[in-house]
């Protein structure tokens, strides 16, 4: 779409500065809780994705080189920055992605542990040695970096899903180039900006605004070695058949459905709080949200009604504001969302609380929708099959765990999923038998700390490194074996056999 005039365009931030987009193509960004435009992202042309590479490209070989303690000067360097001025970008977060202002930070800090991780690259990429192997005859292996990789976000955590990627990537040595979502663009170039006060020099991050076409020019370009995605499944398959199929590494998380299963002597108190928070934080628009209750009975009815109860005490509006709980990232969306009510009503389901129409404290024309519960959901409806990824609480009813494990496992995501119970024997069971990636015992969002590995099963990933922790510095270097002799006045002479130790 062209743009309006008067309306201010995101530009590209490229080289260390921002570069405005020649394309003449743009799209909206909205403030979601006053339903207005408040500007427009660039998207990139091929002449801008070429410059945004070939940046990266020429910055690689002096920060590969540069030594580490520079490196992990910069990276302290940029925690410190973050960690000071972490309010203006919740600001920023919250008035295009539309999340309450304290969700916003909260989602900075779990990014901010990823960088806190980075600093530590030196002793995470150290390789191995091994001497005398064969006399006179060393071994050893580097981490090397991979050169420019690129790092593709969604909307739902415009600051925390990059983070999980670029301080590991640029720490260890590569440079970037991230294309975050067009929906909530303005963060990433808060954060490209930041790092380069932080000292980091220029061209090294970089970021490039887009939809397919910028996508699609990172996935097919030669001098991006690695990609790493983050979004819905569908995308999430094509990015990993794409980029492998041009000979890159890639790993592609994709969407979720995850279920809490309660058990008949969970604390029902704790389990509702938990279904709560899970359900509605961040108006459900996380992969890790909980979407489907499954009430092991005789539980279910007291349940509800605690869920309910709280329900009713949720302050909904203006992320700026002392809510709980903001509107959704566009009109489309939340209609899309709040058509998943009058499906469950056709599929049979009921409808406890309905969301739409809800008194908000915030601007009428925001896209809002209220939370929703729904009760006795068909497992054929696409109310339980498709990710909402709104406010909808889905119950499902079983008479018993193995009704519930079933249920779980037959599922075609494997993202997260919780137990709430106080039966240790049978949360170790759970643990053991459920085919998820990511599991929560009475923690409703297990998300795990960032020196673990955050990834799922199934539909939930493509390709087989999870994001950050060790596989993270696994995925962003590459090992080199290296097997050397020096000399020395004892060595063996000419020999043509094949070399034995
Ligand atoms: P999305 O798949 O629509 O977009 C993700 C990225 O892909 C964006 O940068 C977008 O510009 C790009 N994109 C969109 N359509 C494309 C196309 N046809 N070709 C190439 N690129 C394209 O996802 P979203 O709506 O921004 O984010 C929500 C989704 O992300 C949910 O499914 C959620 O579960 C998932 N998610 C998963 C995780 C995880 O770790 N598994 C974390 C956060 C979000």
């Amino acid at each position: 779409m062209a743009h309006t005039e008067g309306t201010p365009v995101l530009p590209h931030w490229i080289g260390g500065a921002e570069v405005a987009s020649t394309s003449g193509r743009t799209a909206p960004v909205f403030d979601p809780a006053l339903g207005i435009e408040t500007k427009r992202v660039a998207l990139a042309d091929g002449s801008e994705i070429e410059a945004a590479v070939a940046a990266a490209s020429a910055a690689f070989p002096a920060w590969r080189d540069l030594s580490i303690a520079k490196r992990q000067q910069i990276m302290f360097r940029f925690r410190e920055l973050l960690n000071e001025r972490k309010g203006e970008l919740a600001e920023i977060i919250t008035s295009e992605h539309g999340k309450v202002v304290s969700d916003a930070l909260g989602e900075i800090m779990r990014g901010l542990e990823v960088v806190e991780l980075s600093t530590g690259f030196p002793h995470l990429i150290k390789g191995e040695h091994s001497e005398n192997v064969s006399t006179g005859v060393d071994v050893y292996s580097t981490k090397a970096p991979l050169g420019v990789v690129g790092i593709i976000s969604p909307f739902n955590f415009p600051a925390m899903v990059p983070m999980w990627f670029f301080p590991i990537a640029i720490a260890t040595g590569n440079t970037v180039v991230l294309k975050p979502s067009e929906k909530d663009p303005s963060a990433a170039n808060w954060l490209a900006a930041l790092f380069r006060e932080a000292g980091l020099p220029d061209g090294v991050f970089n970021v490039l605004h887009g939809d397919k076409e910028a996508v699609d020019g990172l996935l097919n370009h030669p001098d991006v070695k690695a990609i790493s995605f983050v979004g819905s499944t569908p995308i999430a398959k094509y990015i990993y058949e794409t980029a492998a199929k041009n000979g890159k590494r890639v790993q592609a998380l994709g969407g979720a459905k995850n279920h809490m299963l309660v058990l008949p002597d969970a604390d029902l108190d704790l389990t509702a709080d938990a279904a709560i928070n899970a359900g509605f934080g961040s108006a459900g628009e996380r992969c890790m949200a909980i979407s489907v209750v499954v009430a092991v009975e005789p539980v279910a009815d007291e349940l509800i009604e605690k869920i309910t109860e709280r329900m009713s005490g949720l302050r909904i509006g203006d992320g700026r504001r002392n809510c709980d709980m903001g509107p959704l990232v566009t009109e489309q969306h939340r209609d899309k969302v709040a058509s998943y009510i009058d499906l469950a009503v056709q599929d049979g389901a009921t409808v406890v609380v309905d969301g739409r129409g809800i008194e908000v404290d915030g601007d009428a024309n925001g896209f809002w929708l209220g939370p929703t519960l729904i009760d006795n959901v068909p497992t054929s409806s696409k109310v339980y099959t498709d990710e909402i990824f709104g406010p909808v609480l889905s119950i499902v009813r079983v008479k018993s765990y193995d009704e519930g494990l079933e249920l779980i496992n037959s599922g075609a995501f494997g993202n997260g999923t919780a137990i709430f119970t106080n039966d240790g024997g049978a949360a170790r069971r759970f643990q053991n038998e459920v085919e998820v990636g990511m599991i929560g015992i009475n923690v409703p969002i297990p998300v795990p700390v960032a020196y673990y590995s955050f990834g799922g099963f199934k539909d939930s990933i493509f390709g087989d490194t999870k994001a950050y922790g060790l596989q993270g510095f696994h995925f962003f270097t590459r090992e080199k074996a290296i097997t050397s002799r020096w000399l020395d006045p004892s060595h063996g002479g000419i020999n043509l056999g094949f070399p034995q130790n």
